[in-house]
């Protein structure tokens, strides 16, 4: 029980956990560098607190999607090396080049925007068969030459290394191509995302860069269970009772009233909802633990709350988990995300925080 109610729900972030991934997937990859992808502020686990606990694991570097990110983390004292993965037009570069951040060369165009910034160290992209950013295979010379001596790496990405290990050889195989066909120096060779550095060696290169897997999340998104793969969770959702009522049989519930009730139910308001992240898919398909058993959502979920069965002496006050663990239950962000219909990925990353609050 909660003898002073938070205001609504919160995150609870272990960094112990995220110590402890990081070492395991060194492990898996102990002859390579390591990246901590804690891009969109650490898929929702926050990206200051979770890039100091990876590099202090052992983390060698950092990566992000915006110069923005990177230049928070640089702004907390964060001296580590930081990629940042999107094509930056040229504000972008300045921000990079000021915040001492390493940038993506995309196209022989996007080399050519870089090289115009003396500051910039860049690191090539390759379009290996993701189809959605990198270099063709045709212009990795031009963009090479364009770059001269500010080339620090080369880099592809799969498009399905947790789900089809054929495609994936096939990318291997074209960026081994590349790799063999044109001079790159001392560059820094990395491909491999958490599914492949969990389950494609031969992928690691220089460098492995995983993401999700830094978080205790499972690589398949939607199954999976991430202590099979030696990975701990370290994100917990939590929130508490608000308010506990009984629904006279025949009564609905929440808009719509979908949810009907058979017998005098107990039902229990928790103020958390698609506002704070708590997807709407989740309407009469999720659960929340409450005193150490499973409750049924009953209803829809509405912008700021949910309701949920409550029989056998719940009270208002009492914890409620929506992620995470209580007494010997467990509801993984990848069995929300199948009942959302979407990945643990968008579960984490959606958590609003500006209704979120982070408790490390
Ligand atoms: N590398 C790149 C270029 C990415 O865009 C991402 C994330 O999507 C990652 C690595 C990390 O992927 P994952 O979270 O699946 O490990």
């Amino acid at each position: 029980r909660y003898p002073n109610l938070p205001s609504r729900t919160w995150a609870e972030v272990d960094l112990g956990a995220v110590r402890h991934n990081v070492r395991a997937l060194k492990r898996r990859a102990p002859t390579s560098r390591l990246m901590a992808v804690v891009k969109a502020d650490a898929y929702g686990h926050g990206a200051v607190p979770v890039a100091r606990a990876a590099l202090g694991a052992g983390a060698d570097s950092l990566a992000v999607v915006t110069a923005e990110e990177g230049a928070e983390l640089r702004g907390a004292g964060i001296e580590a090396p930081i990629l940042v993965f999107t094509d930056l037009l040229p504000d972008g570069l300045a921000l990079a080049e000021r915040a001492r951040l390493t940038v993506t060369a995309h196209s022989p165009e996007s080399a050519r925007r870089i090289s115009a910034r003396p500051g910039l160290e860049a690191h090539l992209k390759v379009n290996t068969g993701m189809n959605r950013w990198g270099v063709a295979p045709e212009g990795v010379g031009e963009a090479r030459k364009m770059l001269g001596d500010r080339l620090a790496g080369v880099y592809t990405h799969f498009a399905s290394a947790d789900s089809d290990a054929g495609a994936t050889r096939r990318q291997l195989d074209t960026f081994g191509a590349v790799l063999a066909a044109h001079d790159f120096g001392g560059a820094l060779v990395h491909a491999a995302n958490s599914a492949a550095t969990l389950w494609h060696p031969s992928s690691h290169h220089g460098c492995v860069r995983p993401g999700v897997a830094l978080y205790g999340l499972h690589p398949k998104g939607d199954g999976g269970d991430p202590a099979e793969e030696g990975l701990r969770p370290a994100l917990a959702l939590k929130s508490y009772v608000a308010d506990v009522r009984v629904v006279p049989p025949g009564e609905g519930v929440s808009y719509g009233l979908t949810w009907r009730a058979e017998r005098p139910t107990h039902a229990a308001t928790v103020p958390v909802g698609y506002a704070e992240g708590y997807r709407r898919a989740l309407s009469n398909e999720a659960f929340a633990l409450v005193g150490g058993k499973r409750r049924p959502i009953l209803g829809r979920v509405t912008m700021d709350a949910c309701v949920f069965g409550a029989d056998g002496g719940v009270r208002v006050g009492d914890e409620v988990v929506l992620v995470g663990e209580q007494g010997d239950e467990a509801l993984r962000a990848e069995e929300v995300a199948r009942r959302a219909g979407t990945i643990n990925y968008e579960v984490t990353t959606g958590l609003n925080p500006r209704r979120v609050e982070r408790r490390d």
